[in-house]
């Protein structure tokens, strides 16, 4: 049984990574698929900052399905990044898909992301949890429950119990979505551990229209948060555009989720 991860009797765990801390209420991480260029991280990081989101995300080692599409800036990507963040005091979380990687990424960035492809790549999450850094682990495209919790086992048995689990959509049968958004399993998940469970709507759905709506019911179904793909000009994004949102459609999705508080009403006398 994968006994660290299971809920058992406890209580939701909380993660702080850098001051956000996931479990307590519904953490937004928002930023591009790929670091591309200076201009473009200083207008996202700048724009999710001032809407609210709590963390960035960029991709700088970027898993492509075709060997000629953008690779990512590599280590480039991951020195810039942190240059932004830090000017915009956010805490960042980028890809590890190697573990020649893991140096670099643990001294620079705040939390390390396992994607969906290397859920199940047992030796890079030895590694990656080994270097003490919070870990962002995405659902792998076809994998179970079990087979999630069971990768989570082998991060919190290297001692780090800095583990947050990611639903990111399920390989499904119909194009009219990139994969299938597991909600269901995402609740599921939550009942089943005591991580905090975060969703991934851009690379579930793959349409920018319906991100929104799905981190709102998210939200609204008790999950810790969402991860959402955000690019100052989406038209022109080197990697995933068309689930891109631009930074106007950003803040309405912010509106929806964490609404301003309520004026209170003038007490009646
Ligand atoms: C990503 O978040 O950049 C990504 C590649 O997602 P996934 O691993 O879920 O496909
Ligand atoms: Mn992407």
């Amino acid at each position: 049984m994968y006994q660290l991860a299971s809920r058992g009797e406890r209580e939701g765990s909380i993660v702080d990574v850098d001051g956000v801390r996931f479990g307590e209420g519904f953490v937004v991480i928002a930023g591009p698929c790929a670091i591309e260029d200076e201009f473009q991280m200083e207008a996202v990081t700048r724009g999710v900052a001032s809407c609210g989101a709590q963390m960035l995300r960029g991709g700088a080692f970027k898993p492509r399905t075709s060997p000629y599409s953008f690779q990512g800036l590599g280590e480039a990507g991951v020195e810039l990044i942190a240059r932004v963040a830090e000017k915009h005091r956010m805490p960042t979380v980028v890809e590890a898909m190697a573990e020649s990687q893991l140096g670099l990424l643990s001294s620079r960035v705040s939390m390390i992301q396992i994607g969906a492809r290397n859920m199940q790549n047992y030796s890079l999450l030895q590694a990656a949890a080994r270097t003490g850094k919070p870990i962002l682990l995405k659902r792998g495209p076809a994998a179970t429950l079990d087979e999630v919790l069971y990768a989570a086992e082998y991060l919190l048995v290297e001692g780090n119990e800095r583990v947050v689990l990611c639903e990111r959509g399920v390989r499904g049968f119909d194009p009219q979505t990139r994969n299938l958004f597991d909600l269901a399993g995402a609740l599921r998940l939550k009942e089943l551990t005591h991580l905090p469970v975060i969703v991934d709507p851009s690379h579930a759905t793959g349409r920018r229209s319906l991100i929104a709506p799905l981190v709102a019911a998210s939200a609204a179904a008790g999950l810790d948060g969402a991860m959402v793909e955000v690019h100052p000009d989406p038209a022109r994004a080197r990697s995933d555009a068309e689930q891109a949102l631009d930074l106007g459609a950003f803040a309405g999705l912010m509106a929806r989720v964490a609404p301003a508080p309520k004026v209170a009403a003038s007490p009646s006398r």
